[in-house]
């Protein structure tokens, strides 16, 4: 297939000049960009289908509350472009494009035409990589990397490797399924991937397929070659409502993953990204259907985790009791939060931690003497 690009929503075949002109407003304000493969996966005769959902604009982005940076990654930026959040961990987002604009996307802002977050101050980065030997790993995220042309990728790799402390590198990429021929028709892609993912030093691709539907041969092929190369891939995705908010479709891709040797990763609660409302299902029906799914699939499936991605940190729905929710900080921004346990009364409306304001119980198991009893339960207060 030859690729095009397609950059206006008056190159879509499938939609109606009424909807093209309804969702012009929604377009002058968020940016829609796709191409003819991705858009062939669409059934236009189903106005719920979840590709369309994935790429084509809604006018209900216009609609519902939000922040364009719902994470706070502004705030764990010490140079343009690298966010340093996790002590072991470095995120450098790449670049200010992606194969395709996903509708739910939480770091929109890139694509806004006065952001500077994602076009990084390379030599900033890696010096700031060089004189923070804690730093063991760096996350190459976006805007996608793989848009990137391979000769300049292979130089920020190159200068990455030289660093002794950094024992491995993620590519956090969608561009597998939004356009498999970028990775099957550049054979420097294959080198590039061979030459970085040594016995020693491991190269990860971290995939964004969101939709067992996503899977295509091409996208099968392209995925295979990067294993063949040596990559090791794993995926994330959050949960979304109308494209894959239910068991049965998370079975699915969970189970279509895991045979063809991408366990499913981090599951994520949506973000309260401006624009992303109607995208988001409460925590606690969310977490329901994730246990539904993982108890359906294997147990190389099973290690996925439903996160909630907040500016604390990334924290784990560990479990539900008839009145409690409980929450883990799989990752802490704050060492005093390291695998800090937080147990809160229900909230079954609650699309985000702060969403939960009467806290039972915190402690962290590696703080003795770390336990705070906020809020007194009436059973205990007799
Ligand atoms: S691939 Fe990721 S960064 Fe790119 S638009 Fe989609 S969600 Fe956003």
């Amino acid at each position: 297939m030859k690729l095009e690009y397609v950059r206006s929503l008056t190159d879509v075949k499938g939609l109606s000049e009424e909807e093209k002109r309804e969702l012009e407003k929604v377009t002058e304000k968020y940016t829609f960009y796709s191409n003819n493969y991705y858009l062939s996966l669409i059934n236009w005769e189903d106005p719920d289908d979840p590709i369309r959902k994935i790429i084509i604009p809604s006018t209900t982005e216009l609609h519902g509350e939000g922040a364009l940076d719902p994470s706070n990654e502004s705030k764990f930026t010490p140079a343009r472009g690298l966010e340093h959040k996790y002590g072991p961990t470095a995120l450098i987002l790449m670049s200010r494009a992606c194969g395709g604009v996903c509708r739910f996307c939480f770091r929109k802002r890139i694509f806004m035409a006065d952001n500077q977050d994602a076009i990084p101050d390379l030599s900033a980065a890696m010096n700031y990589l060089r004189d923070h030997k804690e730093i063991n790993n760096v996350l190459l995220s976006g805007g996608d990397p793989l848009v990137l042309p391979t000769t300049y990728l292979k130089r920020i790799l190159a200068q990455i490797y030289r660093m002794e402390h950094i024992k491995f590198v993620r590519i956090g990429t969608k561009i597998p399924v939004y356009n498999p021929y970028r990775i099957l028709e550049d054979p420097s892609l294959s080198d590039l991937v061979s030459r970085f993912s040594k016995s020693e030093r491991k190269l990860y691709i971290i995939t964004d397929i969101n939709h067992p539907r996503e899977l295509t041969p091409q996208a099968l092929s392209a995925l295979n070659q990067l294993m063949k190369n040596g990559a090791i891939l794993a995926n994330q995705t959050p949960i979304l409502k109308g494209i894959n908010d239910s068991k049965d479709i998370l079975i699915e891709l969970f189970n279509k993953l895991t045979a063809v040797g991408i366990p499913p990763y981090y599951v994520f609660q949506c973000r309260p990204t401006v624009g992303n409302a109607d995208f988001a299902i409460p925590i606690e029906k969310g977490y329901r259907m994730f246990e539904e799914a993982k108890a359906a699939v294997s147990g190389l499936a099973k290690r996925a985790r439903f996160i909630i991605s907040h500016t604390s940190g990334k924290v784990e729905v560990a479990a539900l009791t008839d009145e409690y929710i409980i929450f883990k900080y799989h990752n802490a921004a704050h060492q005093e939060n390291d695998s800090r346990v937080m147990i809160f009364r229900r909230n079954p409306e609650a699309l985000w931690l702060d969403d939960y304001v009467e806290e039972v119980v915190s402690f962290s198991p590696l703080m003795e003497g770390s336990e705070t009893s906020l809020y007194q339960h009436v059973d205990d207060t007799g």
